[in-house]
């Protein structure tokens, strides 16, 4: 999640939000040879290649696809096989499926994905509502728990996390190069997003954070939903904020302060200097981290 419009949605302002609209230049990072990593699309977008084949992890939004499938196209322009995994089912990740199918993507995901790609989501802490994706861009192999596919010699481990930033989340491991796509389970620069309209919640998102240490070893290099690539010290310093966030909302929810209550009181207002630089600022992200008490 990082934006505000897009196709297919109807948006108001993000109160207290300052919504990145994902206008700028589209980066890549070349990892290897053979994996490139665009960010500004969205949410970052994974691609591996060879002479015929593609897997691509993520989609961005909408309006950035043409110019998208046009970076991602040039990578192995005689491909004839092409994947796309979805990590979860927010916008920004899922956006240009319908844009991919058309270029001959098949479509992977969770089958909560696919679910939620079906319904009209109503994201009150953002202002907005999320229409159903065409069922055509929803996708098309949907998975429970694991599926692995294969870039490929390398097997590409894809595994369902429990419900926490939303209840459709998946990871993508690429095993051999030890390379972790987290999806939005972990961001780097900024608060998390808890997308409590689809499950997500602050418990959820410290039981997901620490789990990602299972993915991997301490070598892991990690590709965040948002931000820039790095290695395992992201989650830890995640892990930090969240149970910073965690220590001082809960003795407010022992005190069965309501959410107006604790929003008045600004209690996370302080982090922002740090951690409100990118799409979300305390007052949004308070509101996301003590929904979980007053369900
Ligand atoms: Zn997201």
């Amino acid at each position: 999640m990082g934006l505000a419009t897009g196709v297919g949605m109807s948006a108001e302002p993000a109160p207290a939000s300052k919504p990145v609209m994902f206008s700028g230049k589209i980066e890549s990072v070349r990892m290897a040879d053979d994996l490139v990593v665009f960010a500004g699309a969205g949410g970052n977008v994974a691609v591996w290649f060879d002479a015929g084949r593609m897997l691509m992890i993520d989609a961005g939004i909408p309006h950035r696809s043409a110019e998208l499938i046009g970076l991602v196209t040039k990578l192995a322009p005689d491909a004839k096989s092409k994947t796309l995994f979805n990590t979860h089912w927010h916008f920004d990740h899922t956006g240009g499926n319908a844009a991919f199918v058309a270029a001959g993507f098949t479509t992977v995901g969770t089958a909560a994905c696919r679910q939620r790609l079906g319904e009209t989501i109503n994201l009150a802490d953002l202002g907005m509502t999320v229409e159903p994706t065409p069922e055509t861009a929803r996708p098309v192999v949907a998975f429970e728990e694991k599926l692995t596919l294969f870039a490929g010699a390398e097997p590409v481990r894809l595994i369902k996390f429990p419900a926490s930033h939303t209840d459709t989340d998946a990871v993508a491991y690429f095993e051999k190069r030890n390379l972790l796509h987290t999806g939005d389970l972990l961001v780097s620069g900024g608060y998390p997003v808890i997308d409590r309209a689809t499950g997500g919640s602050l418990d959820g998102m410290i039981a997901a954070t620490k789990l990602l240490r299972t993915v991997g070893d301490e070598k892991t290099t990690i590709i965040p939903g948002h931000g820039p690539v790095g290695d395992r010290a992201m989650i830890q310093t995640q892990l930090d904020l969240l149970n910073l966030v965690r220590d001082r909302l809960a003795p407010l929810a022992e005190k069965k302060m309501t959410l107006d209550e604790v929003s008045k009181l600004a209690p996370l207002a302080d982090l922002d200097d740090k951690w409100g630089r990118g799409f979300l600022r305390s007052p949004v992200f308070t509101r996301m981290a003590y929904g979980q008490w007053v369900k």
